[in-house]
C-alpha cells in the first residue's frame, strides 16, 4: 500500500456544480458559483467582504495594493512561513524583517514582536501555522499600539477560532488558500477576506485590473473603465463551482480531519514521550482548524533517517518551510544564519505525517505502526 502525503479529495458535489456552470455558459469570474461563495465565507466566518481570488498569493499582492505598501516600508512576517508571506510585499518594493517563531506553537512569537518595530514598519503578518491561532490579543494590541496594519495569512487556519474569535477576522485584511493541499480546496485558488469595509470598494476595482467593472455589474455606473492600478485576480466561475461543492461541506471536512487529528495525537503519545519525540501544542484558548499533523523529532538525523523509513514502506511525509531570513532571498533583505534561532531549529526537525480528508482507518493504522516501529 502506497500512502501519499495528500490526496485531492472529492466531496461528491462538485462535478454537478461544475455541470451547472458549464450549462450557464459563461465560465469567467463573479457569475453565481462566485457570489454563492462569497456569501457563504461572509455568513460563515462573519467577515465584512470576502472576494475569491485566483490563489492565497494574489489576494496577499492584494492586500499590499489596498495598503499603498511603499519602497522601504517594513513589513514583519515569521521566517517559518511559506514564500509569499514575505514575497506579495517585497513585490510592492517593501522590506521583509523577519521574526522567530515561538517554540510551543511555531507561530510568530509576540513577545519578539515589539523588538523589530521601527517607524517604517507599516505591516505585520501573523501566520496561524498549522490552523493553531497566533497569540492575536497581544499581537493587535502591540499594532494598534505602535499604529501598524495586520494582515493574516489565513492559509491554514480556515475554520479555526482564537477565543472564540474566527481566524481571519482580527486583521485589516486576512487571505485564504483553496490550494489542493489545503482543506478546502479547487486546485489553486484563494479569497481575500476584509474586515475593514472602507476597503470593499477599492479592493473590488484592484481585482478587476484597476477598473469598476464591479460597479457596472452591479448597474451601479453605466460603463467601466480604467480608476486605479490592479491587476487580473479574479477566480473562474468553473472553479468557484468546485470551491462550493466542497465549502458547503465544511463540517464534514472539519470533522474527519479532526478524529484523525485526534487519532495520531492519541496514538503515538506513549511512542513520542519514549522517543523524545514533541507532539504538537494547542493552546485551551485555540480551537484549531486541523490543518496538518506533525511531529518534532529530536534531530535532523533522525528526522531523515525516519522519513526514510517511512519511505521504504510507501509512506510519503515530508518536512516542512525553509527558513525564509537564511534563504538566498532572505539574506539580500538582511536576513542572517542565526537570527530565528527557533525557526532554524524546528525547521530540520519537523515532519509532517500523511493527512487527508479521505484517509482510511486502514491508512492510518498503517501509518500509525510504521511511526512506532521507528527508533530515535
Ligand atoms: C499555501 C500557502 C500560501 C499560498 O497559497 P496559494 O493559494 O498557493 O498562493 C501562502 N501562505 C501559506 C502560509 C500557505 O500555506
Amino acid at each position: 500500500m502506497t500512502i501519499p502525503f495528500n490526496r485531492l479529495q472529492m466531496l461528491g458535489d462538485e462535478a454537478k456544480y461544475i455541470e451547472q456552470a458549464l450549462a450557464n455558459s459563461h465560465l469567467m469570474g463573479d457569475g453565481g458559483f462566485t457570489r454563492k461563495c462569497h456569501a457563504l465565507l461572509e455568513e460563515l466566518l462573519g467577515v465584512r467582504r470576502a472576494l475569491l481570488t485566483t490563489s492565497c498569493t494574489h489576494a496577499l499582492e492584494m492586500a499590499g495594493l489596498l495598503l499603498d505598501l511603499q519602497p522601504g516600508d517594513e513589513v514583519i512576517v515569521p521566517s517559518f512561513t511559506f514564500v509569499s508571506t514575505a514575497n506579495a510585499f517585497a513585490l510592492r518594493g517593501a522590506r521583509p524583517v523577519f521574526a522567530d517563531v515561538r517554540p510551543d506553537t511555531l507561530n510568530l512569537d509576540e513577545r519578539k514582536l515589539e523588538a523589530l518595530i521601527t517607524e517604517r514598519t507599516r505591516l505585520i503578518v501573523p501566520v496561524h501555522y498549522a490552523g493553531v491561532g497566533c497569540e492575536m490579543d497581544a499581537i493587535m494590541d502591540i499594532a494598534t499600539r505602535r499604529g501598524v496594519a495586520v494582515v493574516e495569512d489565513n492559509a491554514h487556519g480556515l475554520f479555526g477560532h482564537y477565543r472564540g474569535r474566527a481566524l481571519g477576522t482580527f486583521g485589516t485584511f486576512s487571505t485564504l488558500s483553496f490550494h489542493e493541499t489545503k482543506n478546502v480546496s479547487c486546485g489553486e485558488g484563494g479569497a481575500l477576506l476584509i474586515n475593514d469595509a472602507h476597503h470593499a470598494e477599492r479592493a473590488e476595482i484592484i481585482r478587476e485590473k484597476g477598473t469598476n467593472r464591479s460597479r457596472f455589474f452591479r448597474g451601479m455606473v453605466d460603463k467601466y473603465t480604467w480608476v486605479d492600478i490592479g491587476s487580473s485576480y479574479v477566480m473562474s466561475d468553473l472553479l468557484a463551482a468546485f470551491l462550493y461543492g466542497q465549502l458547503r461541506e465544511h463540517e464534514r471536512i472539519q470533522a474527519r480531519r479532526r478524529a484523525l487529528w485526534d487519532t495520531y495525537h492519541q496514538e503515538l503519545s506513549a511512542w513520542a514521550t519514549a522517543q523524545g519525540v514533541a507532539q504538537p501544542h494547542v493552546p485551551a484558548h485555540c480551537e484549531q482548524a486541523y490543518h496538518m499533523y506533525y511531529l518534532l523529532m529530536p534531530s535532523l538525523e533522525a528526522r531523515t533517517r525516519f522519513i526514510q523509513q517511512l519511505r521504504q514502506q510507501g509512506i510519503n511525509a515530508v518536512f516542512h518551510y525553509l527558513p525564509l531570513h537564511s534563504s538566498e532571498m532572505g539574506r539580500k533583505f538582511g536576513g542572517e544564519v542565526g537570527a530565528c534561532p527557533v525557526t532554524e531549529d524546528v525547521s530540520d526537525r519537523l515532519v509532517r505525517l500523511p493527512f487527508y480528508s479521505t484517509m482510511t482507518e486502514a491508512e492510518q493504522s498503517t501509518v500509525l505502526s510504521a511511526v512506532r516501529d521507528f527508533r530515535c
